[in-house]
């Protein structure tokens, strides 16, 4: 394991850290995001109106049972009628034929409006309705985009991860611990002598710690006396 080494495991760290914070800030992911939420308006637009239809249509059919009933009710009232005698029976008689027909007319207009809000609600799914197809049509493309790009990342990762697997294979238990110590602790845990200058900390070594940093054996890591990462010169 050399200097190099380390800091090309850290290249590749950094390039697997970059693929898992853009996989989901892909803009491919941003476009698809956006497409399934215009779908999903799109689809409670045309659910609320459905059930504006639906609601319609129980009240013609409630409004129609009662009508039925009414005229049952009518109707005996009329065969009634033919066979009373007494004229205040035959008024008692017609009086509540009056209030059935009162009331047939009140479910009458009652299901005209139904009928009114149902051609409303038909009108609104209609509406509602129009731009699906083209918005699932984006919707599938955007998918497949995505999966295109999520493949190329999935891709990438296979390769720096073989890549990875080669470098490490040539530390030893020591440098890989120092390694692994430096990069949970930092993140980016190898830095480089820049001048005077840690890459990392971005701090200024004195000329005292820079002589301690250049005694370390050529293309041997050494480590930033100002911030504690593996530093390589
Ligand atoms: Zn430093």
């Amino acid at each position: 394991m050399t200097a190099h080494d380390m800091l090309q495991l850290q290249t590749v760290d950094s390039a697997l850290d970059s693929i898992t914070h853009r996989r989901p800030r892909l803009p491919e992911k941003l476009a698809h995001d956006a497409d399934v939420a215009a779908l999903a308006a799109v689809q409670a637009a045309m659910a609320a109106a459905q059930a504006r239809i639906d609601a319609a249509q129980r009240s013609i059919d409630l409004a129609e049972h009662s009508a039925a009933d009414l005229t049952t009710k009518r109707t005996r009232l009329e065969a009634q009628l033919k066979t009373v005698i007494a004229p205040r029976e035959a008024e008692a008689l017609m009086s509540q034929i009056a209030n059935i027909n009162a009331q047939r007319s009140d479910l009458d207009d009652q299901e005209l409006a139904a009928l009114d809000e149902q051609s409303a609600g038909e009108a609104d799914l209609l509406s509602a309705g129009e731009g699906q197809p083209a918005l699932q049509a984006m919707c599938d493309a955007s998918a497949a985009a995505l999966a295109a790009a999520l493949a190329e990342l999935a891709a990438q990762e296979v390769s720096l991860h073989a890549e990875r697997d080669a470098l490490a294979a040539s530390f030893n238990a020591d440098d890989r611990a120092t390694y692994d110590h430096a990069r949970k602790q930092f993140g980016v845990g190898v830095a480089q002598l820049q001048h005077s200058h840690c890459s990392g900390c971005h701090m200024d070594l004195s000329p005292a710690e820079l002589d301690l940093v250049k005694s370390a054996p050529a293309g041997e890591p050494s480590e930033c006396p100002q911030c504690g990462r593996i530093l390589i010169r």
